[in-house]
């Protein structure tokens, strides 16, 4: 298929288009390179360099590209950001979405997988969590994604688009070529690995609290190279709708850093801290559904092979993307 991909630049948009173009998809990258990194872009794809939120520039590309489907990234991603600056959130995540979304429509495009978040159910009644449970995002960055959505649902009904939500959990790990860069970093494993690489001291642990068994939050870490084979199902099967992206089972911030220590082999001090506002205790996914309709499941979901992949790219790339 020729897939229309928007953020490959960024990590999960890397790793998505490395592995389409191995099983022998076409695709065209359309990023801004505002965020992501001009190295992690594929050089197999194509490349337009283009901002969503103009809309003659995603209109434009569309029309050049005529794909059969688009993968939607591209994307601000930071809860904290978010709670700062929420109009830079909904301009890029909602108004952008819609400027690609409208492309879409004026070519006939009818087929989206969407990157989603468990940041749209907010603080969860259930654990683990299933595609049922109400979304109520307690943060700007989580409602940006449950509002365009919503605007994909309304042109599903309406102008019969197959949109796919994959609401991802914690995605982690790297492949030989592609890792995780962000600026700043605010991430558990990328942060932990710095330590190992003796750019910093040490690790904070934010709270230990929490009603958990260890009193560290749980997350579920999912490895990279799983969500990007999901994406790939979500485009070759006729399916439409939510899909939660998790191993179903939550490791505590101290099994990550006790994990990191046994991969990298270095002692990784970790101070407490307090707790970083908004983290919910345990954010683990429900996901029979991806099971049952993508016949995905996760195979790289133990935490020591997440680790590995991760310290192999991050000392192939001390000073990440920028060496
Ligand atoms: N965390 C931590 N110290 C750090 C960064 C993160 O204790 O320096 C904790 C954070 O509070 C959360 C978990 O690690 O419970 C995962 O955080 P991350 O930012 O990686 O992902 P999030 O779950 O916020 O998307």
């Amino acid at each position: 298929m020729r897939v229309f991909l928007t953020g490959g630049a960024g990590y999960i948009g890397s790793v998505t288009s490395e592995l389409l173009l191995n099983e022998g998809h076409e695709v065209t990258i359309f990023d801004n390179l505002g965020r992501g990194h001009r190295e992690a872009i594929e050089p197999r794809a194509d490349f337009i360099e283009g901002d969503l939120r103009d809309k003659d520039s995603v209109a434009d590309a569309m029309a050049k590209v005529k794909p059969d489907a688009v993968m939607h990234f591209a994307a601000y991603a930071l809860v904290g950001e978010s709670m700062v600056q929420p109009e830079i959130y909904f301009r890029n995540n909602v108004v952008g979405g819609i400027n690609l979304a409208e492309a879409m429509l004026a070519n006939n495009v009818q087929k989206i997988v969407f990157s989603s978040t468990c940041a749209t159910y907010g603080q969860p009644e259930r654990v683990p969590i299933t595609e049922d449970e109400p979304q109520r995002p307690q943060n700007p960055y989580g409602e940006s994604k449950l509002m365009f959505e919503h605007t994909l649902k309304w042109y599903q009904e309406l102008h019969g688009m197959k949109p796919v939500f994959l609401r991802y959990f914690n995605a982690c790990g790297a492949t030989e070529t592609y890792g995780e860069d962000h600026d700043p970093e605010t991430h558990l494993i990328p942060l932990v690995l710095r330590v190992a690489l003796g750019q910093r001291e040490s690790v904070k642990i934010f709270g230990d609290d929490y009603d958990t068994p260890d009193g560290t939050c749980l997350r579920d870490y999912i490895h990279i190279v799983d969500l990007a084979r999901a994406h790939i199902l979500a485009l070759e099967k006729d399916v439409s709708g939510p899909f939660n992206l998790g191993t179903g089972t939550g490791n505590s911030v101290l099994e990550v850093i006790e994990a990191c220590r046994e991969v990298t082999g270095h002692p990784i001090p970790a101070e407490l801290a307090p707790r970083r506002p908004g983290d919910p205790a345990r954010l683990v996914a429900g996901a029979e559904k991806a099971e049952t309709i993508l016949g995905w499941k996760p195979k790289l979901a133990d935490m020591h092979t997440i680790v590995a992949s991760a310290w192999k790219w991050h000392q192939a790339h001390p000073n990440g993307y920028g060496a």
